[in-house]
């Protein structure tokens, strides 16, 4: 077992932080200081770990959230400018499955809100859902994040049912690797748009990212509509991260609205 010193050493000495660009080629680890979902890094602890990490227990408008008594509204419809491009790599980060979007800006896929257009940076999945509704979570949750050339962070939250398997997360789970690391998905297109639902009304609220940092100011649409995964395609994801979920955050007051 590590002394306590050995681990406030640890926590003290300056980190070396990825360059802005790093190559795609070689897997870093996205965060400075590990931490976990559970245990002694886990939830709870995250303010604890990194003072970057400050709005994690701090911060008055986190996510996840049980979505309930949301109020109608005229929001506007949303589209995704999503598109078929090779897949590249796969990444395993240690808490989820992701695949990272290096596109220029202005040039990739794109989440357009009235005349706003979030680009994709990154996606990935929960298991089960981190988002309630009505008490109840998801099979399991995608989350496409975006970001606007104002910096807006817009996330979207697919739900996952059992059902039919879904041929692009099929296309995903072939090139899964078994531990931290990422994979070469060789030749593959992908098109993230085969992952989301027909019908796209949504829940808006105000929130964070749901893991350290735990940043603010995250625009989540978390999309009413939920697609289905096949059991094998669930369970094939829980053999690697059988719970990788922060538990519900409180609202303080915030409104939940959704469309008409
Ligand atoms: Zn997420």
């Amino acid at each position: 077992m590590k002394s306590p010193l050995l681990i406030l050493a640890s926590l003290l000495v300056p980190q070396v932080l990825p360059a802005q660009e790093h190559d795609p080629a070689r897997y870093v680890s996205p965060w400075r200081t590990p931490w976990d979902y559970e245990g002694q890094r886990g939830a709870q602890h995250w303010s604890e770990l990194d003072s970057s990490y400050a709005a994690c227990n701090g911060g008055k408008e986190q996510s996840p959230i049980d979505i309930r008594n949301a109020r109608k509204a005229d929001l506007p419809a949303i589209r995704f400018e999503y598109h078929s491009e090779p897949l590249k790599y796969v990444i395993n980060n240690g808490h989820t499955i992701r695949v990272d979007y290096h596109d220029a800006p202005g040039s990739g896929n794109f989440l357009v809100v009235g005349d706003k257009r979030y680009q994709l940076s990154q996606f990935h999945f929960h298991r089960p859902s981190e988002e309630y509704i009505d008490g109840k979570p998801f099979e399991m949750v995608l989350h496409l994040m975006h970001t606007a050339a104002d910096q807006e962070v817009a996330g979207v939250a697919v739900l996952v049912k059992l059902g039919r398997a879904n041929a692009t997360v099929q296309q995903l789970w072939e090139h899964m690797p078994a531990a931290e690391g990422q994979q070469q998905a060789g030749d593959a297109e992908l098109n993230p748009a085969g992952m989301l639902p027909q019908h796209t009304g949504y829940y808006l609220y105000t929130g964070s990212v749901t893991a350290p940092p735990c940043t603010e100011g995250v625009k989540w649409f978390v999309l009413k509509t939920p697609v289905e995964m096949s059991v094998a395609q669930i369970n094939e994801f829980a053999n690697l991260y059988p719970h990788d979920v922060r538990p519900l955050q409180p609202l303080n007051g915030r409104v939940v609205q959704e469309t008409r």
